[in-house]
């Protein structure tokens, strides 16, 4: 059984802004406690003021394992337990493959991808010990598959994806959910401030510049609180999904990478199925 709205506690990191921001007010308006979690916790000072008691603001960077484990036991020991837990923290390092540094393709896996996994390795623990608990992973529509100039964005949120539907299904017997979140297309500071990008090579300058026209044209962005309202049904549900595609754009895109993945196998099959063929391993008795 989910826990009641009023009486729920969540814990939802990069809570300063954006998507993790309108979490957070909508957990509060539902009368819930929240640990919000930032690296700068100033962002948060008026929340905390105006939800006295029912607002934690803790300052953490989501890529130091030690303090993502301190500060879920802060954070248990203050309000007594987790119930839902929010991997929300994301950064976007735009650019071609062929011009990320190391360091910038390793500092994108270290947010979007290591962070959640410290938070899930951090929480786990105590949600399998009161055997419930709501772990939601914020992935994009960068998971639904590969698009150019987002390659290192999309490798750091299949990771996550494939990490989460793992730990669904380990956390499963111990009455843990897991659920992907997928938005498409939010007002946020992801795609401005957020945005951080490559030394442009020039032989990629028309594709950049492809990708800029379609952009323009096609981009839907909407009120994060919209986003804020389908996680409120999400948490809600006594049977919530692996994954949940939030927005039209992205559900529509969905289903078209998913039936054209299914055409391509399907115009394959003989191939695939003659690289299987049962032979006695070497050393059986034949
Ligand atoms: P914002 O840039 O508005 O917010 C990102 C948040 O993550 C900020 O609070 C930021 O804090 C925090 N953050 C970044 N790096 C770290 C870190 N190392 N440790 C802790 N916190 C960190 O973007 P969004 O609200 O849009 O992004 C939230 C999530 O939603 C991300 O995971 C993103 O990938 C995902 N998403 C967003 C979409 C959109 O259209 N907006 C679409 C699909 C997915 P700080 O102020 O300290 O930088």
């Amino acid at each position: 059984m989910t826990t009641a709205s009023g009486n729920r506690v969540w814990f939802i990191t990069g809570a300063s802004k954006g998507l993790g921001r309108a979490f957070t007010l909508a957990a509060l308006e539902a009368g819930d406690r929240v640990v919000a979690l930032a690296r700068d916790t100033a962002p948060l000072d008026e929340l905390v003021a105006a939800h006295e008691g029912r607002l934690l603001a803790l300052p953490l960077d989501v890529t130091d394992r030690d303090a993502v484990f301190a500060a879920v036991a802060r954070a248990v020991e203050h309000f007594g337990r987790l119930d839902i837990v929010v991997n929300n923290a994301g950064i976007l390092h735009l650019g071609m493959l062929e011009e990320f540094t190391e360091a910038q393709a390793r500092a994108q896996m270290e947010t979007n991808f290591f962070g959640a996994l410290w938070v899930s390795q951090a929480v786990m623990p105590h949600l399998r010990a009161r055997g419930s608990g709501h772990i939601l992973q914020i992935s994009s529509i960068g998971a639904l598959g590969g698009f150019p100039s987002n390659g290192m964005y999309s490798a750091s949120k299949f990771a996550l994806e494939g990490m989460s539907e793992a730990l669904a299904m380990e956390a499963a017997a111990f009455g843990v959910k897991v659920t992907i979140v997928q938005p498409g297309g939010y007002w946020t500071d992801l795609y401005t401030t957020g945005l951080t990008a490559t030394e442009p090579l020039e032989a990629y300058d028309p594709l950049r510049a492809e990708l800029q026209k379609q952009w323009a044209e096609g981009s839907v962005d909407s009120d994060p609180r919209l986003a804020a309202e389908a996680v409120m049904h999400l948490v809600a549900s006594d049977d919530p999904p692996l994954r949940l595609l939030l927005g039209s754009m992205v559900y529509d895109l969905a289903f078209d990478i998913s039936r054209r993945r299914m055409d391509t196998w399907a115009a394959w099959e003989e191939v695939s199925r003659a690289a299987e063929h049962a032979i006695p391993a070497p050393g059986d008795p034949a």
